[in-house]
């Protein structure tokens, strides 16, 4: 089994609901379990201005799917949820990504380990150490002293009962 990090967002349709349907669904893949889930965050869309804040959260699982299953599981998870690629960066229902996994470095074309963008984004740094506050890079690189470079990003917390029930 493998601790895996997966990174949520959403910015169109109900995205609390999605995110909450999400995180149940992830739980019942095969071979997945949640150990821990972040708080739920809202903030500022990154690239295209003009579209809608985004709620984001992590989930830390264990798993004994590849890293590339694990991909397409949550690639699936996303088709479900009706997620249409409309532009770069652009508005969506759903959007899953492999932020770590165990302490492995991939490069493929189509999955890249550590997430590469991973180190830039506060709503990825901040629910992600939220769940584990001394967590590093497969290289030893702090994600504490990365989440303190960002922190001129808006982001708050959101509170939604839909989020913080779901067992
Ligand atoms: P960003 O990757 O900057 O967060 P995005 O999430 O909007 O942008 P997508 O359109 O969802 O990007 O995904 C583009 C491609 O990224 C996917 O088809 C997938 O093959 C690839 N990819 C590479 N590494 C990962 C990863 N660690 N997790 C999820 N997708 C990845
Ligand atoms: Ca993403
Ligand atoms: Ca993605």
């Amino acid at each position: 089994m493998t601790d895996a990090f997966i990174g949520l967002g959403s910015n169109l349709g109900d995205s609390v609901a999605l995110l909450s349907e999400a995180r149940i669904a992830i739980d019942q893949l095969a071979g997945c379990c949640i150990v821990a889930a972040s708080s739920l965050y809202r903030s500022a869309p990154v690239g295209p201005q003009d579209q809608p804040d985004y709620f984001n959260a992590v989930l830390l699982i264990d798993t004994s799917m590849s890293a590339p299953a694990l991909l397409a599981a949550l690639q699936h998870l996303e088709q479900q949820a009706g997620r249409v690629r409309v532009r770069h960066w652009g508005e969506r229902t759903l959007d899953l990504d492999i932020l770590l996994y165990g302490g492995q470095v991939i490069n493929q074309t189509n999955l890249q380990i550590p997430h590469p963008r991973l180190t830039e984004r506060a709503f990825v740094l901040k629910p992600l150490l939220e769940i584990s506050s001394h967590l590093t890079l497969p290289d030893g690189q702090s994600l504490a002293a990365s989440c303190a470079a960002t922190a001129d990003q808006p982001i708050c917390l959101h509170n939604d009962s839909r989020w913080s029930v779901v067992p």
